[in-house]
């Protein structure tokens, strides 16, 4: 039998591009759309406006299955929820929902693992294994929601791997979210994190989705970030820092400069000096993040020695960001009790 043409993860056009391609009429790839969309069917039997013969046909043709739920674990703490879904070819990947106030988050991840290698960071532990699919980083979201309590409201890409460098599936996706005809939720409830890939921030600029981005900065001094995210070493921060106005500017948007606080390593009088100075070079806000045990993950060499800035310091230190006039948030630490936290995303074997 041949193998059927996977389309969960298609664009509008897309779809119906190869739908005319394959002798079907332009507006039903519309139908199918809002189908596996918006009403999230995993089956062309329940598309019900379609006639039962073109059913069985596109049934045959197609397929829209991408990922299967193999486990959801609740945090005690809050509400956070993390599921492990399972790839067409066996790959386990995480995400997260995370209900705050007024707010449902979801974290997606973009790769199975991550070629990264942040020193801080439980994914970079347990390497790259593969991009996901442009089907299989949407699905996340259909998945997820289902049964969860409230809509999932806000979408960040801050899970396994790096968005930009998985940049082809991961713009498609957003264009799916963006398409007038998805419902649920705009791009400007979404987030792309990234570590900082400079070329790759120009070039989703200039899609014109206009999704918010948010940088792991960590830390403004080059030679300190090298030592903690290693990828500095070949797009650098000043070469990112271009890029980050650029895209401020095109897409009229405030960067999110991701913090992680770590002790003696970023946590110090000119690093507060540093941040500020940054931030006034282009709309931004910063979001102060408590470094999440990698304990879990049996790190070694720098990875084993970052410790997390206690409580107090963290506050004196936002503090004085926000006595500059930055816009600062901190974040709390969500699902650590069942590794769902920031950073903590890692298949380690024994999760299924
Ligand atoms: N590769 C992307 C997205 C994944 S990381 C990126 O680097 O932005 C998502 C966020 O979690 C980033 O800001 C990352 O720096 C942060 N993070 C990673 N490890 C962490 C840890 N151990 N504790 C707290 N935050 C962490």
């Amino acid at each position: 039998m041949r193998k059927k043409e996977q389309i969960k993860g298609l664009t509008l056009p897309e779809l119906q591009g190869l739908f005319v391609t394959n002798g079907h009429e332009k507006f039903r790839a519309t139908q199918v759309f809002n189908w596996m969309y918006n009403h999230k069917v995993l089956s062309f039997t329940d598309m019900n406006n379609i006639s039962k013969d073109l059913r069985a046909t596109l049934d045959e043709q197609y397929s829209l299955i991408t990922l299967e739920k193999v486990k959801e674990q609740s945090s005690l703490q809050n509400g956070t929820k993390k599921f492990l879904f399972k790839t067409q070819d066996g790959f386990v990947i995480e995400s997260v929902i995370i209900p705050d106030n007024d707010r449902t988050t979801l974290c997606l991840s973009t790769q199975v693992g991550c070629p990264l290698d942040c020193k801080f960071c439980a994914t970079g532990v347990m390497g790259y294994k593969k991009n996901l699919t442009a089907g299989e980083i949407f699905d996340q979201y259909l998945l997820a929601g289902v049964n969860y309590e409230r809509p999932i409201s806000n979408v960040v890409y801050m899970g396994m791997g790096e968005p930009l460098l998985n940049y082809e599936a991961t713009v498609r996706s957003l264009s799916i979210f963006g398409e007038e005809l998805t419902k649920g939720i705009s791009l400007k409830k979404i987030t792309v994190s990234t570590a900082g890939i400079a070329h790759k921030i120009k070039e989703l600029a200039d899609t014109g989705l206009k999704c918010k981005l948010a940088f792991s900065l960590h830390s403004c001094f080059e030679d300190t970030r090298s030592l903690i995210m290693p990828i500095n070493k070949k797009y650098s921060l000043k070469e990112n820092v271009k890029e980050l106005r650029y895209f401020a500017q095109k897409t009229d948007t405030r960067i999110t400069f991701e913090y992680v606080m770590l002790q003696g390593i970023n946590d110090r009088k000119e690093d507060v000096q540093a941040i500020i100075k940054l931030c006034r070079s282009m709309p931004s806000k910063v979001n102060i993040i408590p470094f999440n045990s990698l304990a879990h993950m049996n790190p070694t060499g720098l990875s084993a020695e970052l410790v997390p800035t206690s409580k107090k310091k963290i506050d004196e230190f936002a503090d004085e960001l926000r006595n500059a006039n930055l816009t600062v948030m901190l974040r709390d630490t969500k699902g650590e009790d069942i590794a769902a936290a920031c950073g903590q995303l890692a298949i380690t074997g024994t999760e299924v």
